[in-house]
């Protein structure tokens, strides 16, 4: 390491919802950060939904970030299969769009220090340094290399290269649709309310509003956003993650991936096993998109001076709401445990990767259940 009194030298590795929260966390404490993002245009997504949890308003809160762009309601809907108005409970409850949390963290951060088209291509990690070799920077030398890399996480592969993704026996159908081009009677129905209700078979789906383009949250240029849990057999997954260009996927088939046939199977599927309004809602929504669920549960996320975060490290079920709020929660817990270590940066790292380990495995197995009371 550098001075005695320069700042810690971070490397951060993918610039999404976990590589910005600990830029801004650790920026926060006064060390010299670079996030590095392997996407070299703006991060284009449709923005599906996402239940707004504390860590991450806390963690915007406290370093200046703008206010969260969110949506509202009062009351829960329970419907049945059956129809009708289902049963109403008050409980308010805040959404956004990953669009939104990406737009409020990125405007909080540096843009000199957050770098684009920046592939994280291999690292050295020994004598407590790093040194990353990062595509368009050559070799990047840093006191610590964070790998907020995602689900698919290149860095835990070479770390863990044994531990596998365990499948859930279901994936989630989702959907956006724009407010504007909503059935009134759809907007009526959903409007105000976090909407759940029971398949017929098995499985459930879940409404709610969400912001809309530029994370727009007036009413008339928001979205409707759902989730849709349905049991499918591992061995029929491969076919059913072939995209309409015939492209095979592994995890998720994006938003526009999905072929024609999938879509018309989704929404005959709905028309028998939903409430007639989700139904409707299904068949109304251009373009569903899907995702596997997994659970994905490493013993270790600390090797030597790389350290793994948000879904880089634990993958857990949609169903906790808890993945925005895990990546948040990595990176308060990172920043605070290198503060308190100083230049003990070993001692930093170890007292991270147990808080870590311990709430990421709480959250899976909180998951699991969810998934069994729900999704099964
Ligand atoms: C474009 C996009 C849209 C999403 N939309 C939703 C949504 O609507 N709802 C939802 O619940 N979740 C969504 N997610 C996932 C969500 O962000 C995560 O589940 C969670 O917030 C934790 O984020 P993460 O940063 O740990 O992982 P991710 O969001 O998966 O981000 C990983 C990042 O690492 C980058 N990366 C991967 N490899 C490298 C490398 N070698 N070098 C540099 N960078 C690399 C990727 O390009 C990506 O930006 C989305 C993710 C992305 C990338």
């Amino acid at each position: 390491m550098s001075g005695a009194e320069a700042p810690l030298r971070i490397a951060v590795a993918g610039g999404s919802i976990g590589g910005l929260c600990a830029g801004l966390a650790l920026r926060g404490t006064g060390l010299d950060v670079q996030v590095y993002e392997r996407a070299s245009g703006p991060m284009e997504t449709r923005g599906a939904g996402i239940v707004v949890q504390g860590e991450l308003i806390d963690l915007l809160r406290s370093h200046g970030a703008a206010a969260l762009p969110t949506t509202h309601c009062t009351v829960r809907r329970y419907l049945s299969p059956e129809g009708g108005d289902g049963e109403v409970q008050r409980a308010p409850q805040d959404f956004t769009s990953w669009e939104a949390i990406y737009r409020t963290l990125a405007a909080a951060f540096p843009s000199d220090r957050y770098h684009r088209g920046a592939t994280l291509t291999d690292f050295g990690n020994d004598d407590g340094a790093v040194q990353a070799h990062i595509e368009g920077h050559g070799m990047v030398e840093a006191d610590l290399l964070v790998a907020a890399d995602g689900a698919q996480s290149p860095t835990r592969r070479r770390f863990l290269p044994d531990l596998n993704s365990t499948y859930a026996g279901y994936v989630a159908w989702r959907g956006t649709l724009d407010e504007a081009d909503a059935p009134p009677d759809l907007v009526r129905f959903f409007d105000d309310a976090f909407t759940f209700s029971e398949a017929r078979s098995a499985g459930h789906i879940l409404v709610y509003f969400i912001p809309g383009d530029g994370a727009d949250t007036t009413p008339g240029k928001r979205r409707l956003n759902w989730v849709w849990y349905v049991g499918v057999g591992e061995a029929d997954l491969p076919r059913l993650l072939v995209d309409r260009d015939g492209r095979q996927h592994h995890a998720s088939l994006p938003f526009g991936g999905a072929p024609d046939s999938a879509i018309r199977d989704l929404r005959d599927l709905a028309r028998r096993e939903v409430h007639p309004m989700l139904a409707a809602l299904v068949a109304a929504t251009p373009q569903p998109f899907l995702q596997t669920i997994v659970d994905v549960v490493p013993t270790r996320t600390v090797f030597g001076r790389v350290c793994l975060l948000g879904d880089a490290a634990f993958v857990v079920r949609p169903h906790t709401a808890g993945a925005t709020a895990k990546a948040a929660r990595d990176a308060t817990t990172l920043a605070r445990a290198l503060k308190r270590a100083g230049r003990n940066v070993d001692a930093g790292l170890s007292g991270f990767e147990e808080m870590q380990i311990e709430f990421g495995r709480g959250l899976v197995d909180y998951g699991v259940e969810l998934g069994r009371r729900w999704a099964t």
